[in-house]
């Protein structure tokens, strides 16, 4: 099913996501017998660098799970690429490009030419390679898909901008925008998880669920490289993003199929029945220097603003105005510096009755995207042996566990295998672009506005600000963790 003598152009080879991602994604469908090895891929940026230069850029980022016996693979690998350097906003250098890709395929003997340009380049340069792109490398007669990279703009305005430049160059169904967390094992199992078991389907709503977190905690901070999130913040960077697909997968209706327009059409619905997000209900934090003094703060960072108010947590909170979602409190909470790295959904389901159960705890369904993908329900059992207490234990899916000899792709391995099938399922809508804009500029707004909240200091290493357990408490969690003798995994009593 893989089309034969495709041609992939890198362009911004020499970078860094490209030596990370895009070429050790390339290597790993190709290792995997997902990437036909008549494919030409081609690298290109201005860097006059040889062949040799750019394979050890790449060769210490490629996946070798078999260790040197993958040296072979990746020796032939490397002689599908091949390397061209040149200018971005000067049709010359692409023209040279064209003459390569050109003879590659009169070699290869193509009749119809099926390219795909991927864009690893820095905004600014953006749309004049892209205008290059169309002006010298479009072949009407043949397939072209282009890949682009985050960010879509930095708010409403400038996301329409940018839009409305692409748009007259290249039709949607031949664009790709990547936001890697739809390539996450996880987040592509939640259409599953929802509408594939009955159980959790029927219980997917205000009847049966009474709080719902979406959180994503790094355990460093900027570390020197604060420059480049200093103008962001993590609302723009995994919030507004990453996590709103996130939640958009987990609340939206059952689509009529699994086609890619049927998904992308459900996800705008429920995007569109958000209601505004209200400032005053918002918990934003900075971190300072850890408590034992080891690990800087923000402001520590030389590349930040001196007196920066930039956020480097968040917890904010959805309301999705529909039958299903009425008054369910959906937060979403993201940090740096916290006490350890984690994304993970946890819904957690309304109390039973009361009457025979003394405050029994609440079922909790929890998806763990990364480290270690897993899904648990916590739910509640008799304590075995005579003993008639109840005990909160968990149903278990720890996938290292269970799919031991399961090969799991990483998220750019899929989704470049998603553009070489054409499949857009997996990848941001034009329209889904602009509505999650719409939700989170006016937010963005009053954040970095003259009346924008002072963010509260945490220490490095904590879990957040001091005010997220009533944060969380506010919006229906209940913690019971604390005094509960759940463990995991489970030890036997002495
Ligand atoms: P990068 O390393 O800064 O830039 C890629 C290449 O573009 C550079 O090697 C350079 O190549 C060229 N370039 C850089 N600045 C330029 C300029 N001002 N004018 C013309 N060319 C310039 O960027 P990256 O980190 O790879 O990121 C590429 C894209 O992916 C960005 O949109 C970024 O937001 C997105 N992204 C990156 C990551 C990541 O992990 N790095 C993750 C998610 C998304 P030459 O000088 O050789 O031409
Ligand atoms: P938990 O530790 O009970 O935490 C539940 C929720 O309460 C989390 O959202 C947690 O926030 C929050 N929380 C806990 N203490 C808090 C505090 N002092 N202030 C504010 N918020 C607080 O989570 P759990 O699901 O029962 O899991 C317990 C441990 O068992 C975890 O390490 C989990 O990974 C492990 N476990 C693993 C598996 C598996 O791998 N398959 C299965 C079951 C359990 P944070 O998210 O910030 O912690």
């Amino acid at each position: 099913a893989f089309e034969k003598n495709t041609i992939i152009v890198v362009f911004g080879a020499s970078g860094d996501l490209a030596k990370k991602k895009t070429f050790p994604a390339l290597f790993g469908l190709f290792r995997q017998g997902y990437l036909d090895p008549s494919t030409k891929i081609i690298g290109y940026a201005r860097s006059d660098l040889s062949l040799e230069d750019l394979h050890s850029r790449i060769n210490p980022h490629l996946g070798k799970p078999n260790g040197s016996a993958d040296d072979a693979k990746v020796a032939q690998f490397f002689k599908m690429v091949s390397y061209v350097h040149g200018p971005y906003d000067a049709p010359e250098g692409v023209a040279k490009l064209k003459s390569h890709i050109e003879d590659l395929e009169s070699q290869m003997g193509v009749q119809k030419s099926h390219r795909l340009l991927y864009l690893a380049l820095p905004p600014s340069v953006f749309l004049s390679v892209a205008t290059n792109i169309k002006k010298v490398l479009y072949d009407p007669q043949g397939i072209t898909r282009v890949v682009v990279e985050k960010p879509f703009g930095h708010d409403l305005k400038s996301a329409r901008a940018l839009q409305n430049d692409l748009a007259p160059l290249f039709r949607e169904e031949e664009l790709f925008r990547i936001d890697h967390y739809l390539g996450k094992e996880l987040v592509k199992n939640l259409l599953v998880l929802r509408f594939g078991n009955q159980f959790l389907n029927a219980s997917w709503n205000k009847d049966n669920l009474q709080s719902i977190q979406i959180s994503f905690k790094e355990p460093f901070g900027t570390e020197g490289r604060g420059g480049y999130f200093d103008s962001i913040g993590i609302i723009r960077d995994v919030m507004q993003n990453h996590l709103l697909q996130i939640l958009t997968l987990l609340t939206m209706e059952r689509p009529a199929s699994f086609d890619p327009e049927s998904i992308r059409d459900e996800k705008v619905k429920v995007l569109k029945s958000m209601a505004p997000i209200d400032h005053n209900d918002i918990l934003v934090g900075q971190y300072t220097k850890s408590e034992d003094g080891s690990k800087p703060a923000y402001l520590d960072d030389e590349t930040v603003t001196p007196d920066s108010k930039c956020m480097t947590f968040a917890a904010l909170s959805f309301k999705i105005q529909n039958e299903r979602w009425e008054g369910v409190p959906i937060m979403m909470r993201a940090g740096k510096a916290l006490n350890e790295g984690k994304v993970e959904i946890r819904l957690q389901y309304k109390a039973v009755a009361s009457g025979v159960f003394n405050n029994i705890p609440n079922n909790e369904l929890v998806i763990r995207v990364q480290p270690d993908p897993a899904v648990y329900m916590k739910f509640n059992a008799k304590t075995p042996g005579l003993s008639n207490a109840t005990q909160v234990t968990d149903l278990d899916l720890t996938y290292s566990s269970r799919y031991k000899d399961f090969w799991i792709p990483e998220a750019y391995e899929v989704l470049i295998r998603d553009v070489l099938l054409g499949n857009h399922s997996n990848f941001v809508r034009d329209d889904e672009l602009d509505v999650s804009w719409k939700l989170f500029t006016p937010l963005l707004e009053y954040l970095e506005g003259p009346d924008g909240p002072t963010p509260e200091l945490y220490p490095y290493g904590a879990r957040g600000p001091d005010g997220l357990i009533d944060y969380l408490t506010k919006h229906n969690y209940v913690l019971h963790s604390m005094g509960n003798s759940y463990t995991w995994p489970i030890t036997k009593p002495e």
